[in-house]
């Protein structure tokens, strides 16, 4: 009897989901698997999160994007090959790559330590060739460990709309005990009201209709305000006022709408895309010292506090599984808002 040996040998190939012009629909190439450079880490990946900012790369709305791009920036992998230069992460480990691409540890914002402000910041999808492919290279400074407890579709969504979430209440010196409020229960809002609620705060969720009410509860506010039959500024005054206002929706009226519901000393936080202008009259500011801030996802470091909490408190995204060949269709369910709440692509 003889044995018949088959040799495996790598793959030299890959498929990787692109858009090649802004406007243009989802294309299916395949490529050679990409090498890592120095200072670099390929992965491969496991699962890539949808996130509406993938918009930026099929639209082409985003300045000096090269195409054709595969877009993708909530990216869970496992790590294959190392570039020169890297001892930081281990090959056959799980990590993740979010929003926060990569960083030139040159420019001001960087020397200071700010490097979710660099001056040169590198988002994967947008910069370079993202998680909508099954190998993907970053730089070693844009990955983050992934805590065992994180499947692979619950990992993937903290690394963008989780930290954005996360980052935002944390710098938001509300304080345990405090009123924050929640507008839009959707991909962010969904996550902000489990991290407002294991904060320790009072946490008032905004929507619009009773219908997310019960969810909304079961998330962990205590408090629902429907701004069809409430006006929701009010509201939050006869609960003595939010500490902070999370606006996750991309509604400037309704953010707007919401200044009034401040407390003394109140911050409105901005993380919700909107292109249209937030009103606000100097004097609602000036009285009781009220503020307007956005903010932006935070740097590796606060990815990994975000999946590091996740896994201490079991805060996790609700989302909706794809296979990676329904790429356009998982973007697609995205684009449509009717997702509950995440769509995750898997390989
Ligand atoms: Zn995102
Ligand atoms: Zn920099």
């Amino acid at each position: 009897m003889s044995t018949l040996r088959v040799a495996v040998r790598p793959a030299v190939t890959m498929k990787v989901a692109q858009i090649s012009r802004p406007g243009g629909d989802f294309e299916f190439v395949e490529r050679k698997i990409p090498e890592p450079n120095a200072g670099q880490v390929r992965l491969k990946v496991l699962a890539c999160g949808v996130c509406h900012s993938d918009v930026f790369t099929k639209e082409g709305s985003w300045p000096g994007i090269q195409y054709p791009r595969a877009p993708g920036h909530e990216v869970v992998g496992i790590v294959d090959a190392l570039g020169s230069g890297v001892s930081q992460w281990k090959k056959g480990q799980r990590v993740g790559v979010g929003w926060h691409g990569g960083h030139d540890n040159t420019c001001r914002a960087c020397r200071r330590g700010d490097f979710r402000n660099c001056q040169n910041l590198q988002v994967p999808g947008i910069s370079y060739d993202g998680g909508y492919q099954e190998y993907m290279v970053a730089p070693a400074e844009a990955v983050v460990a992934i805590p065992e407890t994180l499947n692979d579709t619950e990992a993937a969504p903290l690394l963008c709309a989780g930290v954005t979430t996360f980052d935002a209440l944390r710098r938001s010196n509300a304080l345990p005990g405090d009123l924050v409020a929640v507008e839009g229960i959707g991909g962010l809002g969904h996550l902000a009201i489990q991290f407002a609620n294991k904060f320790g705060y009072k946490v008032a969720a905004i929507g619009r209709g009773s219908e997310t009410a019960a969810l909304a509860k079961k998330l962990g506010a205590s408090v629902y305000i429907d701004t069809k039959s409430t006006n929701a500024a009010e509201a939050l005054q006869k609960l003595g006022g939010a500490q902070a206002i999370l606006a996750t929706a991309p509604s400037s009226k309704a953010m707007s709408e919401l200044i009034d519901g401040l407390a003394t000393n109140g911050k409105l936080i901005v993380i919700g895309v909107a292109s249209d202008p937030i009103e606000v009259t100097p004097l609602q500011l000036i009285v009781g010292t009220k503020s307007v801030e956005g903010t932006a996802a935070g740097a590796s470091a606060a990815e990994e506090d975000t999946l590091n909490f996740a896994d201490l408190t079991g805060v996790r995204p609700m989302v909706e599984k794809y296979p990676f060949e329904k790429a356009g269709d998982a973007y697609a369910r995205m684009m449509s808002g009717k997702a509950e709440f995440r769509v995750v692509i898997t390989m």
